[in-house]
């Protein structure tokens, strides 16, 4: 491994991390990123505080300490907890992404770099070398799964500082199997968007909707338009990230499927790459744990995608928020969680 030299296709989350820890080791790398600066997909930018076991994020491109969850059924408020401790981050991700790419002398990273599938090669430019490491950190890249959702947001500037710049919200409607977010950054901004298993344009729809009548929300300026982009809610892809060339992040399904959260089990695919190029393991059996909790959400996604929307409905109402909470965070077996709330709930006919 010492002379090797790594090509990363993709320069979000995953492919910055996996620069950032083999810069850091001294290993030249080249990042390729298709569009004109790094993180400029459309993104909540949420981040559980759990990110700190992967990395330490430079306090600076931290924009708010998240310390409470507000959750809303069908409009009403269902549940809500306030924590001294600080339970995740509004992070600025373009910076964290910079910021990833920028710390390693032997790192070299072009933008508006598109990489076709066809030899690696993309003007002349990538020549990978029999020591060079090709690393698959773009959705576009690899043979992305294809079972994904879609999402859409805004960015919102208000006049006057929020009233809780420290609570995040989320907001589910029974007919839909998705969610609204309301995610304050700083004091006088909020990303909002919504998620979930339906056409894009009704998603669109959805989010006016949403705009016109959340009661924050409806007091905001658009600061950006409104924008969309897919997640991928397959479940982890194990023959993609142990295959030849490695896929890391979203590209290989490691997202959480019940909350869409993508970022930190991106970065985590980045750092255990490295750790599983260095060392021969397979990166799934690097990152087991990971992998088992996001199939077991992905099961659940599937019981909920088929159940009727009176039971979602009635399931939401009867999960505690510190449930929802560890659901959201990806902490607990989700399949415990649900079997435990349908033993306290009527028989739905
Ligand atoms: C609206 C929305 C809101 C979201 N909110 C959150 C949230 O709050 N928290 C969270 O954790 N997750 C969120 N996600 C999911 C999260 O954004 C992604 O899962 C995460 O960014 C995945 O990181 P990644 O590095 O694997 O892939 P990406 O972020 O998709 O980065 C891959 C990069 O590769 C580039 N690329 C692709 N193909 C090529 C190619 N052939 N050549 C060159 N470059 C290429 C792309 O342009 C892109 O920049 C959200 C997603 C959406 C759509």
């Amino acid at each position: 491994m010492a002379k090797a030299e790594f090509h990363v296709i993709g320069a979000g989350p995953a492919g910055a991390a996996f620069t950032y820890f083999a810069g850091l080791k001294g290993y030249k790398v080249n990042v390729y990123e298709m569009l004109p600066a790094p993180g400029l997909k459309p993104c909540g930018w949420a981040v559980p505080r759990k990110v700190d076991e992967i990395l330490k994020i430079p306090s600076e491109l931290i924009l708010t300490e998240i310390r409470g969850f507000r959750i809303y059924l069908d409009g009403r408020l269902v549940g809500e907890r306030r924590e001294s401790g600080v339970w995740g981050y509004i992070v600025n991700k373009p910076l964290l992404i910079r910021y990833l790419l920028e710390q390693a002398e032997r790192v070299e990273y072009r933008v508006r770099a598109h990489v076709g599938r066809q030899g690696l090669i993309i003007g002349g430019m990538l020549k990978a070398e029999s020591s060079s490491v090709v690393v698959a950190a773009g959705n576009l890249w690899s043979d992305a799964p294809r079972d994904r959702i879609y999402a859409v947001q805004v960015l919102l500037e208000f006049d006057k500082r929020l009233e809780d710049p420290d609570v995040v919200e989320i907001w589910f409607d029974s007919g839909m199997v998705g969610y609204y977010w309301f995610f304050p950054e700083g004091e006088k901004r909020a990303r909002v968007g919504v998620g979930g298993y339906e056409e894009p344009q009704s998603l669109l729809e959805r989010l006016e909707r949403f705009l016109r009548e959340h009661p924050k929300a409806k007091l905001g300026t658009r600061v950006e338009p409104i924008r969309g982009s897919y997640i991928v809610v397959s479940g982890p892809q194990q023959h993609l990230m142990d295959g030849i060339p490695p896929v890391i992040g979203e590209a290989a399904g490691l997202v959480y499927p019940i909350s869409g959260e993508g970022i930190r089990p991106a970065l985590e695919s980045g750092k255990k790459l490295l750790e599983a190029l260095e060392s021969g393991k397979p990166l799934s059996k690097l990152m087991e744990k990971t992998v088992s909790m996001m199939m077991r959400q992905k099961k659940l996604l599937d019981i909920v995608k088929r159940a009727p929307s009176r039971l979602r409905a009635a399931v939401l109402e009867k999960l505690p928020i510190e449930a929802s909470i560890a659901l959201a965070l990806g902490d607990v077996d989700p399949l415990t969680v649900v079997r435990k709330v349908l033993s306290r709930l009527p028989l739905i006919g």
